[in-house]
């Protein structure tokens, strides 16, 4: 770089300047440019020599040349100062156009005032912003930006959208205004506690936020506030999502549960009574029926036989149906009591009440070493038995049934499994078999009344757990259920 005389610093080591990473250049009081950096010279395009001795609007665009400008306004100023950053248009030696943000400063020498301006060209970072701001303003949330003050100083298409005003209007404003009168004071007191140390986080957590439209409409929406600094200072970008459509699906969800969970209740004290109150005259067919067939045998015909025989079996049926039905409601209504019960004393229990069906079917039953859990003993001796007997009672006609009671565990549940080697479930009856009443075939092939997996279901869910099967046809299935640990 020549020695200039101009040089008004002559504290500032040439090289320095030289090889500042942005441009620099020294006006003299005429305003024209005595000294520059290499870095403005590659910012340009124009030589030193051209540049050298031009007045600083060779930097501007044609049209901006007459206006009055920030290099001015620098240095009608009497002290020395430093301006802050500005951002102006300039222009290339080729005529296109680069945003250059420049800070001046006057200087006061014994040749006179001179102006030193750094400048350096954002065109990437006002593209990048461009780019940002299309994108904010097509993005699916609402979405607004504030400064330290709480003034709005962006918006997007649905923040206007969503709270029905229009940008001019919002624009300037507190942001206070889209928040209900009643949280304002609170809300002003957090947006200053925020700004003394911002943070990306989503606004309120665990409480329910409202935004109150133009029309007075309050509205749930959930926020994420995120500080940004950006060249004219540090903003926050709040993303405002409007949560309406899924409040109301969840109080949707809610109402139906209560209403299921209400509708189930009435369902059960129904079964309870009915159950209860058929038994009775159920036991005097039975018993008349008994009589009948015993005390008028012998003037009764054949076919009148058969007929009470019939009676008899169906008032048997029934009266197995009432009984399940009744230990089914049992399992909602009473029987909460909870104490630590041995589950292999429970699987002991009810593999000794099925021993005439296991030994009937030629069964062997193996267990692993099962776990102690908090729960109800009779309700789990009855899981395991309605288990075992359809492991036994669903058995292939050509193997006698093996099965096997599993269990493992994670960190909070216990895993406990009965397999079998039976007939196994087609996949499309893996939910229904669990419904009260649905069974897969008929009386004669296999006697049941299609409780107990409703049961078990009941007294697994009771219990905290879930139960689900596994099965191939002809194989065999598994139904597995949880226990909390
Ligand atoms: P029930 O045994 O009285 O029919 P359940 O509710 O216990 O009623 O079972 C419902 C249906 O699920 C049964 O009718 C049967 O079709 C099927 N099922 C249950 N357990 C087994 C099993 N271990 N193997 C094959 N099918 C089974």
């Amino acid at each position: 770089m020549p020695q200039n005389e101009f040089l008004p610093i002559n504290l500032l080591s040439e090289d320095a300047i030289e090889y500042l990473p942005c441009g620099l250049l020294i006006l003299n009081d005429t305003r024209n440019i005595v000294l520059l950096n290499k870095e403005l010279e590659e910012l340009l395009g124009y030589s030193r020599e051209e540049l050298l001795g031009q007045t600083y609007k060779i930097l501007l665009p044609d049209r901006l040349k007459n206006t009055p400008t920030i290099f001015d306004a620098q240095f009608e100023q009497d002290a020395a100062s430093a301006s802050r950053s500005h951002i102006i248009t300039g222009r290339r030696k080729d005529g296109t156009e680069l945003s250059l943000e420049i800070r001046l400063n006057k200087l006061n020498s014994n040749a006179g005032p001179f102006l030193l301006c750094s400048i350096s060209d954002i065109s990437d970072r006002r593209r990048i912003e461009h780019q940002l701001r299309v994108a904010i303003e097509a993005a699916p949330s609402g979405i607004l930006m504030i400064d330290d003050s709480g003034a709005i100083q962006l918006v997007n298409r649905e923040t206007e959208r969503l709270f029905g005003y229009t940008r001019d209007e919002l624009l300037g404003q507190s942001v206070e205004m889209l928040v209900p009168r009643e949280y304002r004071d609170v809300h002003s007191a957090h947006r200053t506690e925020y700004a003394k140390n911002p943070a990306a986080r989503l606004m309120g957590e665990g409480r329910d936020l409202f935004g109150l439209r133009k029309d007075g409409m309050e509205i749930p929406i959930e926020i994420g506030l995120n500080p940004v600094e950006t060249i004219e200072g540090r903003f926050i970008l709040c993303a405002i999502a409007d949560i309406s459509a899924r409040k109301k699906a969840e109080q949707a969800l809610h109402d139906a549960a209560e209403e299921l969970k209400r509708s189930n209740r009435q369902l059960e004290q129904f079964a309870y009574i009915a159950s209860h109150d058929l038994q009775e005259p159920l036991r005097v067919i039975s018993g008349f029926m008994d009589l009948l067939s015993e005390k008028y045998k012998t003037q009764l015909d054949e076919k009148a036989g058969t007929y009470i025989s019939y009676v008899v079996d169906a008032a048997k049926r029934m009266s197995q149906l009432i009984t399940d039905l009744l230990k089914y409601s049992r399992v909602e209504r009473g029987d909460r009591e909870v104490q630590p019960v041995d589950l292999n004393k429970c699987a002991q229990i009810a593999e000794a009440n099925l021993q005439a069906s296991t030994q009937e079917a030629g069964a062997i039953i193996t267990c692993d070493t099962l776990p102690k859990v908090q729960g109800n003993e009779m309700q789990l001796v009855q899981l395991f038995q309605n288990l075992l007997g359809n492991a036994i009672k669903f058995r292939r006609k050509e193997i006698p049934p093996q099965i096997h009671i599993g269990c493992h565990s994670d960190n909070s549940f216990w895993f406990l499994s009965v397999q079998d080697n039976g007939i196994g479930i087609a996949p499309e009856h893996h939910r229904r078999i669990f419904l009260i009443f649905q069974r897969l075939h008929g009386k004669k092939e296999y006697p049941g009344t299609g409780i107990g997996l409703a049961l078990c279901e009941k007294i697994v869910e009771q219990h905290g757990g879930r139960i689900w099967v596994q099965s191939d046809v002809g194989k065999g299935s598994t139904f597995h259920f949880t226990l909390p640990k």
